[in-house]
């Protein structure tokens, strides 16, 4: 069996992405900037928006934090993301969600200009993604193909099982690995809550990928000899073994499915750390004008 460390991976990639940044800087080109709106004091939006400024510090782009009260109406938000729209200083906006009750979520994601819509959550880029033109990819599923990808893992004509259908994970994730190139071409079967027989379907996967959202849910005995899992649940359950009293599991057991699997991404170490890496990277593809030109 072989460890996917997501940890590794991502600070390669961070390394590359400062690299990158230093070129642009050396040659007096316009610096990354990713901005975030925030609205609200939820503590884990908020590490979220904190570790987003840190990593974009650490590879040397600019940001900057747009910050409401969760009281904010709908009008301010949508002026604000008008006005990033057209401030050419800022390439990339993110909206951290989920916003209050009171706020339509996607009317907020669909005033985002698709070219600065890093997170990929914009129609638009879901749409682009969909029949294959350059796109913005939401975070998870970027990682997790750079995974792949960096890893050699041969995904083409393999049989490829996804466990959930959400709009951030499982539903791009079966587009991504159908896709007329690499990694991708694999035959994939998308699994949900409705799905018969689920043990038998993933015991035929050579790749699994498992995004349920349900703790230590795929066992040994779910998983072909060889297969490859791609991990991309995160709990956190007590503990008496850890000095903060908790630690993180995912939606596979970890330790009998290792021993079947030929690749498989741990929890915490795996997937989790490539999603802000996946935000750098739009970001800078935002800069260089990659997608939309
Ligand atoms: P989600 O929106 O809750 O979707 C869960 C999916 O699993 C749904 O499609 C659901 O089916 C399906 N499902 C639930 N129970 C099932 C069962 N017993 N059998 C088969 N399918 C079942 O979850 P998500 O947002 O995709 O997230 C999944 C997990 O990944 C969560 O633990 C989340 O915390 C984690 N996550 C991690 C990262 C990261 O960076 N590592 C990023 C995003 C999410 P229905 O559609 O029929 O309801």
């Amino acid at each position: 069996m072989k460890l996917i460390d997501g940890k590794k991976i991502s600070a390669t990639i961070k390394e590359e992405i400062a690299g990158e940044v230093q070129k642009i800087k050396d040659q007096g080109g316009k610096i990354p900037h990713l901005a975030a709106i925030l609205v609200g004091d939820d503590p884990a939006s908020e590490t979220y928006v904190n570790n987003k400024s840190k990593a974009c510090e650490k590879v040397g782009f600019d940001s900057s934090t747009y910050r409401f009260p969760s009281d904010v109406s709908e009008e301010e938000l949508l002026e604000t993301v008008d006005f990033i729209n057209k401030d050419h200083e800022i390439d990339g906006l993110i909206v951290q969600l989920p916003l209050p009750d009171h706020i339509d979520n996607q009317k907020v994601i669909q005033r985002i200009a698709p070219e600065k819509d890093v997170d990929g959550f914009h129609p638009v880029n879901v749409g682009r993604m969909t029949i294959g033109l350059p796109s913005y990819v939401s975070a998870t599923p970027h990682g997790i193909m750079e995974l792949l990808m960096r890893n050699r893992i041969d995904t083409r004509g393999k049989n490829c099982v996804i466990l959930g259908r959400s709009n951030i994970v499982g539903k791009p994730m079966s587009l991504l690995m159908a896709r007329n190139e690499e990694p991708g071409n694999a035959t994939v079967t998308v699994c949900h809550s409705k799905t018969q027989n689920l043990p038998e379907i993933t015991s035929k996967a050579d790749i699994l990928i498992v995004a349920i959202g349900k703790a230590e849910f795929v066992t040994a005995d779910m998983v072909k000899e060889g297969a490859v899992v791609i991990d991309v649940g995160i709990h956190r359950v007590p503990s008496d073994k850890t000095k903060s009293g908790f630690r993180l599991i995912g939606d596979v057991r970890f330790d009998e499915v290792a021993e079947k699997a030929s690749f498989i991404t741990p929890v915490p170490g795996g997937v989790g750390p490539m999603t802000i890496v996946s935000l750098l990277m739009n970001t800078l593809k935002a800069a260089k004008r990659e997608i939309y030109g």
